[in-house]
């Protein structure tokens, strides 16, 4: 089988099939190369509001319909209810500690809830992946994307004329010509491989491993710790963190029930606990066993599948685009899922490609080098910056009011974000550095926070007095205070955090803007717009491509 194309994307997560049926919108003749089929389990499921952002721009810019709808939860169950997904307002962290039951201590509480929209129609979701990846390839076949599904690539070799990709499909021979080749294949780095791309893992702190399935009949923590004081949305329709001492769990309940969890564990617990060599059925129920809230949660759940061990969960490369070619962040780099950043990350670089993309769709029909150039030193510098924000948080989690000043750093800088985004707006903004990269008063502040933690802490185990944490929050506090338009980091707030528009109308001079310009662009921050807008983008865009 030989086929020629001018795009060719290997890998068919959502974030090769979204970029494959913008391509093919925008009048690109394209391939999306398979080795599975779908539907198929992946991980990775819990949304942002920049990663909502960045699916609404899409919508809005290319006519998306489906992706509008996927950006809030209202709008899904009303528009793409047979696409699954979970409820998600906010980031819930609670600090559990072994043989303890999980407790509430009125003003030292160990218990951090961020909200994330102020009203369920409105939020975040968990995206079933089976179910979200599937309809994304599905977009992209329609949208005239040619899908080839369980494809094993062998080789690609590239040229003056272009790329060639060679592979085997049901016993055939398979070979693609194509003008450029985007991989999206996530961890399992095709392109990285062929290119021989040096690995660039040791310039990265944060290291995990992972104990993961799907379950069933989990309880909620409402029920196991009814006593919790009211926070600003339900603690379990959100992405919860559990943080142990061997690491932290994520939870996150589906609508129709399901709950996605997995723990990650830091290098010293996977040794101390022998967790290589042990069934990862064993290090799951040792784990329940040893935290009695979470062993409760957990204690009637059923796996829907086995339980996996991944030993490591980080990888990292030394360039993410070339001539010809070009890697999506999954493909580059992954730290950890502590923040969520993985999708949001994703999704941004889907943006600036497709921005590109549209550049050369008169000249050369692929981006140029400076363009590749660009994407390659931001993707650089925002795995770095995404790597210390993390690293830092696993630094301040033995103490609960470390973890939560970090978890503030994280929360002011995509809450600013995700705020001048929406009512500055521009397409451009997905050049914006993700997670303050280039940003004049953040950029610098996760390395100079991983650094004063690893001193406060003194790297050895969790070692550091009272003054010294306090300072750490004073500092976090004050540092911050430039970007925090959310009102975080406030001790009257008990680590209790609602939307705030008073205080972000307060604030509007940190936005370079007036009260009355914030009174008036308000409503953008329940969404960019309603579905009329998005007809209109169609129109222009088929008029601009035909
Ligand atoms: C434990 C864990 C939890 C996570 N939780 C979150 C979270 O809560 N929120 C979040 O935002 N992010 C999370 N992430 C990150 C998230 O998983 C990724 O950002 C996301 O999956 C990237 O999607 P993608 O479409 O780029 O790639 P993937 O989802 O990795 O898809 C890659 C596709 O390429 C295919 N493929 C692989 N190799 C080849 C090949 N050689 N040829 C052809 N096809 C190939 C695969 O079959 C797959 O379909 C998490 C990651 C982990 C490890």
């Amino acid at each position: 089988m030989k086929r020629v194309c001018e795009v060719a994307i290997v890998g068919s997560g959502f974030a090769g099939s979204l970029l494959a049926r913008v391509l093919a919108v925008l009048g690109y003749d394209v391939m999306l190369l398979e080795r599975g089929a779908h539907p198929r389990f992946a991980i990775g499921e819990s949304t942002t509001p920049l990663a909502n952002l960045s699916l609404e721009r899409l919508a809005v810019r290319y006519g998306l319909a489906d992706c509008y709808s996927l950006a809030t939860h209202g709008r899904w169950i009303a528009q793409v209810p047979e696409v699954r997904r979970g409820l998600k307002r906010g980031f819930t962290f609670y600090r559990h500690h072994p043989g303890e039951r999980f407790a509430e201590h009125g003003l030292d509480s160990e218990r951090l809830l961020v909200a994330a929209s102020p009203e369920d129609a409105l939020s975040d979701t968990h995206w079933l992946r089976a179910d979200v990846d599937h309809h994304f390839v599905r977009r992209a076949v329609e949208a005239g994307v040619t899908y080839l599904d369980l494809t094993e690539l062998t080789s690609a070799s590239f040229d003056e004329s272009g790329v060639r990709l060679d592979g085997r499909r049901d016993g055939d021979a398979v070979e693609v010509e194509a003008g450029f080749v985007i991989d999206a294949s996530g961890a399992g780095g095709f392109l990285p491989r062929q290119l021989a791309i040096p690995s660039g893992l040791d310039r990265t702190h944060t290291r995990s491993a992972l104990v993961y399935s799907h379950f069933d009949d989990v309880r909620l923590m409402r029920d196991v710790a009814p006593s919790l004081p009211q926070g600003p949305y339900p603690d379990d329709w959100a992405a919860v963190h559990h943080l142990i001492d061997e690491g932290w769990m994520y939870s996150l309940r589906f609508d129709h029930g399901t709950t996605s969890a997995g723990f990650l564990l830091t290098p010293r617990a996977v040794a101390r606990l022998g967790a290589s060599s042990r069934e990862p059925e064993w290090l799951w129920h040792l784990l329940l066993d040893r935290y009695p809230t979470i062993g409760q949660l957990f204690g009637d759940a059923r796996p829907t599948m086995p339980i996996g061990f991944v030993p490591k969960v980080q990888h990292r490369l030394t360039r993410a685009a070339g001539a010809r070619w070009a890697l999506l962040p999954h493909a580059y780099a992954f730290v950890d899922p502590l923040f969520s950043t993985g999708i949001a990350w994703g999704l941004r670089a889907v943006e600036r490609l497709a921005l590109a993309f549209e550049d050369a769709a008169k000249g050369e029909r692929r981006p140029d080098i400076a363009t590749l150039e660009r994407y390659d030193a931001a993707l650089s510098a925002e795995g770095d910056q995404i790597d210390l924000v993390v690293a830092g948080a696993y630094e301040a989690r033995e103490h609960f009011d470390l973890f939560a000043a970090q978890a503030m750093l994280y929360f002011a800088t995509v809450s600013f974000s995700e705020v001048s985004q929406r009512l500055g707006g521009g397409d451009a903004v997905a050049w914006n550095g993700f997670l303050g990269v280039g940003d004049p008063v953040l950029d610098p502040v996760p390395r100079q926070s991983f650094e004063r933690l690893r001193r406060v802490t003194r790297a050895t185990g969790g070692q550091s007095d009272e003054r010294e944490r306090a300072e750490f929050v004073e500092w976090i506090g004050r540092t911050i205070a430039p970007r925090n338009v959310a009102g975080l980091a406030d001790p009257s707030r008990r680590n209790l955090y609602p939307i705030d528009t008073e205080v972000l109308i307060e604030r509007h001079a940190l936005l370079d803007m007036s009260r009355e310009q914030v009174l008036e662009k308000l409503p953008a921050l329940r969404g960019l717009g309603p579905p009329p807008h998005i007809r209109r983008a169609s129109t222009w865009l088929h008029t601009a491509t035909t």
